[in-house]
């Protein structure tokens, strides 16, 4: 069966009431950008409750589905028949066919689940069942009926035309990109924050993100990988402007004036400071980072809280209660593992002191970062006005 057609459902965005059309007309947006890749010509339209993606030719289903797989807000797929209502009888055939064409081994159980968008029809759905079922029983001697747990739960919408399908591909959830504003991510070349920036993404959130960079310590090989990441996320999120800050400068003072065991948290802190400033810049209302309690000693409850402090936005941490094992597998699931865990260093691994603090107190901190104060400010304002951004 070539199926010409795809029925989208979405779940969270049918109920946003008067702001409805805002979520579909994105998610439509974000379905015609997404299929321009594929091979083949699609349209995609709009209609009651509806969005119908329709190809106009020759395709290719799977690297569609795929595609459509990755668009935020996205309950279902469903590939379907869509027929012209020539009568009932015509109808009777249509269904036979689809069945016939759709599985080739008739041993299943089935349901036939009409709803009459058209309330014209002369036909009611329970009559629409009842006959659609007889004739799919008796074509097939093979199906039996079972309407409580039917291993095909075959679908006959009657609007101005008809939908006939039975296949549901699930879709990834979440909300179409873009309908929740914008956040900054700090995206590093590890596990996490890849994994966090997708599942701000998901929830509807653009995307934007920064990396800091610390030439020659760490090299063109750990800038890539963190593009190559922003790349793999992107096809999720759509374009990520990636912000590259080169931080070496800032981390070699801070090496120079501060307590060693404090290094990482202050370096943190820095990082915030000027992810905010990039933020307010680009529009973005939020932080994200890869953080989970507990995972290394900048990220226990305290040294959070001292983080969080350096800056006035929220932090969104969104793997923040999950294990590392939790966060591999989202990173499995959506492409990132492989290439997050290519060995390159992050600027991070450089600097690390033996024995870090694990429980900072923020007014020890505050007055170590003191010691910066002759030169920290300019050298800031010069990685800031420094940055090279980069569409990933
Ligand atoms: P990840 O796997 O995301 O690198 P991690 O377990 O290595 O996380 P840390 O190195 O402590 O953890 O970093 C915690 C978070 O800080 C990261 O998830 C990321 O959001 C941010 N971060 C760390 N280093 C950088 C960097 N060089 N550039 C941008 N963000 C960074
Ligand atoms: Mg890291």
């Amino acid at each position: 069966m070539q199926y010409k057609s795809f029925l989208i459902k979405y779940a969270e965005i049918g109920v946003k009431g008067k702001n409805r059309y805002l979520f579909e007309d994105a998610l439509v947006t974000h379905i015609r950008h997404a299929l321009k890749r594929v091979e083949g010509e699609f349209t995609v339209t709009k209609e009651s409750g509806r969005i119908y993606a329709t190809a106009e030719g020759e395709y290719d289903f799977d690297e569609t589905v795929d595609a459509l797989q990755k668009i935020f807000g996205i309950a279902a797929i469903c590939p379907m028949v869509q027929v012209d209502d020539n009568g009932y009888e015509d109808l009777k055939e249509q269904v036979a066919k689809y069945v016939d064409e759709v599985y080739e081994d008739k041993h299943f159980t089935f349901k036939v689940f009409a709803r009459r968008g058209n309330k014209k029809y002369p036909v009611t759905s329970e009559q629409i069942n009842r006959d659609l079922g007889e004739v799919i029983l008796t074509r097939f001697p093979d199906t039996k009926v079972d309407v409580h747990n039917p291993q095909v739960l075959l679908h006959v919408e009657v609007r101005s035309r008809i939908n006939i399908y039975s296949r549901v591909i699930p879709g990834p959830g979440g909300m179409p990109v873009g309908t929740n504003g914008k956040a900054m991510l700090l995206l590093s070349g590890g596990i996490d924050s890849p994994v966090a920036g997708y599942m701000i993404a998901k929830r509807g959130v653009k995307i934007e993100a920064v990396y800091f960079h610390a030439p020659p310590y760490t090299s063109d090989r750990a800038k890539q990988k963190v593009i190559d990441l922003a790349k793999l996320v992107s096809r999720y999120s759509g374009p990520i402007r990636l912000h590259i800050v080169n931080f070496t400068d800032i981390q070699l003072y801070i090496y120079d004036q501060c307590p060693h065991e404090e290094l990482t948290i202050i370096m943190r802190r820095y990082m915030m400071r000027i992810a905010e400033r990039l933020a307010k810049e680009s529009g973005a209302m939020g932080l994200i980072t890869g953080e989970s309690i507990g995972q290394v000693a900048s990220q226990t409850m305290q040294s959070l809280a001292a983080t969080d402090a350096a800056c006035t936005m929220p932090v969104f941490r969104p793997v923040i209660g999950f294990d590392k094992q939790e966060i591999v597998d989202v990173s499995e699931k959506i492409g990132t593992y492989e290439t997050s865990v290519q060995p390159f260093e992050d600027c991070c691994t450089i600097f690390v002191a033996k024995h870090p603090v694990t429980k900072p107190n923020l007014k020890m901190i505050e007055r170590s970062e003191e010691n910066l104060k002759e030169r920290i400010d300019e050298l800031v304002e010069t990685a800031v006005n420094t940055v090279e951004k980069i569409w990933c």
